[in-house]
């Protein structure tokens, strides 16, 4: 079984006797699903080591200093109601710029506020400037918010188009809003997953923390042990009992958990079933502009149905007429098409400024195969290595933390 250039691999990298170390649970990932299983290990007061190659904490959840702003990483909102929170009660007190309940879309050159028809029907349905959406399309989204669908292969458009939803109502609202959540312009995704957020947006409130996103990791990472978070520490080898860092040490362990699927393919050739070897990703790209304009809302999304390159925007208010504007866009990487299309819709500019753009690649992953995976969202990848995160429940933050829990609840510890 074993090739020459395996047993080459294996010589280079095997570290000496005394270097090698003993860690209960080894974490690999400081995103949200292993900073999840570090807490829920923390308060049983289990050790456990985390390593993550990056320099910090977060993952995905990534925000970038640009001075006086923080940038996040690709247009992130934190839904308040997202059950998973539930488990940390400390999410409750993060301070949160709400977006407006509802949003402004651009339609034949017009924008149309329209507001949010579960939290405010009789203003949703009074204000019907908007030349699209009939009343039984109005009246349509309280029946979709009834529903309970559990099928995960009815397609969201046809289900859509089958409650009687009118082809425009589609285009204009739901793939509008909803490609921006689930970077997928045809909404191909479960059913059940489209419902569950569909309600949630309705219900609940959303907005992004003060000082980014990436808030929300150090608040959970305010009750870990710092000294059990290695980062710029990139794991390089996985065997059955122990796992080989980038300073060639090698760490054995009882348990390991891993929470990104690339992982996989550090396995040793013995314990590697190649399961994510084909798990592809969504992409986006989102850009940060400094503008000074007048006569916009802000903390409210902007759509934009018509458009082929921008799917939302938001304006925050920095002083006096200058806002920070981030744009996302599903297929753009020309910043002169965005400023121009940008231009276009908003004639008042009066000056604007690219200050930061993000071409994100591994984005959201395409969950079909592994969506809810054997409905604990998990995986006991051999009999001490286990596998965790967005891309084995649903892709957010809330399905990070449902993994890890599942996982931690599972284990007999
Ligand atoms: C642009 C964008 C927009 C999004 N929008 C939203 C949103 O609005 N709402 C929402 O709920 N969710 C959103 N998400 C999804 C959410 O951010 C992710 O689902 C979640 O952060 C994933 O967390 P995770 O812990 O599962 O994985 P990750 O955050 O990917 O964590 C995996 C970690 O493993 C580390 N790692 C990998 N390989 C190694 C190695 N060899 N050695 C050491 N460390 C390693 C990585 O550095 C990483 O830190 C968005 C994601 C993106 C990218």
């Amino acid at each position: 079984m074993c090739s020459w250039k395996r047993r080459k691999t294996r010589e280079l990298v095997l570290p000496t006797k005394s270097m090698r170390k003993y860690i209960e649970n080894i974490i690999i990932g400081a995103g949200i699903s292993g900073l999840t299983i570090a807490r829920l290990l923390e308060e049983k007061k289990i050790p456990y080591l985390i390593f993550d190659s990056r320099s910090n904490i977060g993952g995905k959840l990534e925000t970038i200093k640009h001075g006086e702003y923080d940038l996040d990483v690709g247009f992130q909102i934190i839904i308040e109601d997202y059950p998973a929170f539930k488990i940390f009660p400390e999410i409750k007190n993060i301070k949160i710029k709400r977006f407006e309940s509802g949003f402004i879309i651009n339609k034949n050159k017009n924008f149309y506020k329209i507001l949010n028809p579960i939290k405010n029907p009789i203003g949703f349905l009074k204000n019907s400037s908007f030349p699209d959406f009939s009343i039984k399309d109005k009246l349509l989204l309280i029946v979709l918010f009834l529903k309970n669908e559990k099928s995960k292969n009815l397609n969201v458009v046809k289900y859509l188009t089958n409650l009687g939803f009118s082809k425009k109502f589609i285009n204009d609202f739901f793939k509008s809003f909803f490609q921006g959540v689930f970077l997928d312009k045809n909404l191909q995704i479960p059913l059940e997953y489209f419902l569950f957020i569909y309600k949630l947006f309705a219900k609940s409130n959303v907005g992004i923390p003060i000082g980014g996103i990436n808030s929300l990791a150090t608040l959970l990472s305010n009750k870990l042990n710092k000294n059990k978070i290695e980062l710029n520490n990139k794991i390089i080898k996985i065997n059955e009992n122990s796992i080989i860092d980038s300073k060639k040490n090698e760490i054995s362990f009882r348990r390991l958990f891993c929470t990104d699927p690339s992982l996989e393919s550090l396995m040793d050739d013995d314990i590697n079933v190649q399961i994510f070897k084909d798990i592809q990703y969504k992409k986006t790209f989102n850009y940060y502009l400094v503008v000074n304009i007048n006569n916009i809302s802000e903390n409210i999304i902007y759509l934009f149905p018509d458009s082929n390159i921008i799917s939302s925007l938001y304006f925050s208010k920095k002083n006096g007429d200058n806002y920070l504007v981030s744009i996302s866009s599903l297929n753009c990487d020309n910043y002169n098409d965005i400023k121009n299309e940008f231009i276009s819709y908003f004639k008042n500019v009066n000056s604007l400024e690219l200050i930061q753009s993000f071409n994100i690649k591994k984005a959201l992953p395409y969950i079909d195969k592994f969506y809810k995976f054997k409905n604990k969202s998990y995986i006991k990848y051999t009999n001490k290595i286990y596998f965790s995160g967005d891309f084995l429940s649903t892709p957010s933050i809330n399905g990070s933390i449902e993994s890890a829990d599942n996982l931690i609840e599972d284990l007999e510890l």
